[in-house]
């Protein structure tokens, strides 16, 4: 089974749904943790950084739109991919929470298969290091699925640090991202680490790719990219 780096979270409170979502998912491969009301999910959320949160509309403590304004107006999760999960027919609800910031919505009762579709295809336009296709710059090739690097075809050794920063940066080329979004993107939340720990793993990546080190740029005072020019 693929290796992801973070977990799906469900907030949702009625337990058969908790059931079956849980259950495509792991199917599908994903880690899932669950919570069910807004206090445990923003509690949740200070802990680890899930790579999709899906969204109940109606949970015991507060609605599933006040977290998701809670969500989006918080700098740490305002681009955190979000599914709203609504009853079936509340048009009205569907698009309050487009406006509110959801990236997109599934009505309850779904299918199985289309929420495993829904979530790849939001992963795949939201957060490409997440997604499972194979990215390739110039000599590099990174599978995110069996997590191998090669280099000129000869697959290379990779720290975990390094092969999850390596991902981030190819999903998102010729992006300059500073070393305190590297830390939030990659080794995501609040975590203990310092700015300079970023150099630290940049250092090691570029030994670890060898003559495609190249590709790994220093961008003065902002941060680093990777980039084939
Ligand atoms: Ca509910």
């Amino acid at each position: 089974m693929a290796s992801r780096s973070s977990p799906i979270l469900l907030v949702e409170d009625e337990l058969p749904i908790v059931e079956l979502m849980s259950f495509a998912l792991r199917s599908a491969g994903w880690e899932v943790d669950s919570v069910q009301n807004t206090a445990d999910a923003w509690n949740y959320l200070q802990q680890r950084r899930p790579q999709v949160i899906l969204l109940d509309w109606m949970l015991p403590d507060q609605s599933g739109l006040r977290l998701l304004s809670r969500i989006r107006a918080d700098r740490n999760f305002s681009t955190l991919p979000v599914i709203m999960v609504t009853a079936k027919g509340m048009e009205e609800d569907k698009i309050a929470g487009l406006d509110q910031g959801a990236d997109d919505y599934i009505t309850k009762p779904f299918s199985p298969r289309e929420l495993v579709a829904r979530i790849k295809a939001l992963i795949r336009r939201k957060a490409p290091e997440h997604a499972e296709l194979e990215m390739s710059m110039g000599p590099l090739t990174v599978d995110p699925v069996s997590c191998r690097v090669s280099v000129d075809d000869a697959q290379i050794d990779i720290g975990h640090a390094e092969f999850k920063l390596l991902k981030f940066l190819i999903a998102h080329p010729e992006r300059v991202f500073s070393r305190s979004q590297l830390l939030d993107k990659v080794w995501g939340d609040h975590a203990v680490l310092e700015e300079r720990t970023v150099d630290v793993h940049v250092l090691r990546l570029r030994k670890a790719l060898g003559k495609a080190d190249f590709l790994v740029k220093t961008v003065r005072s902002v941060g680093y990219m990777l980039s084939e020019k």
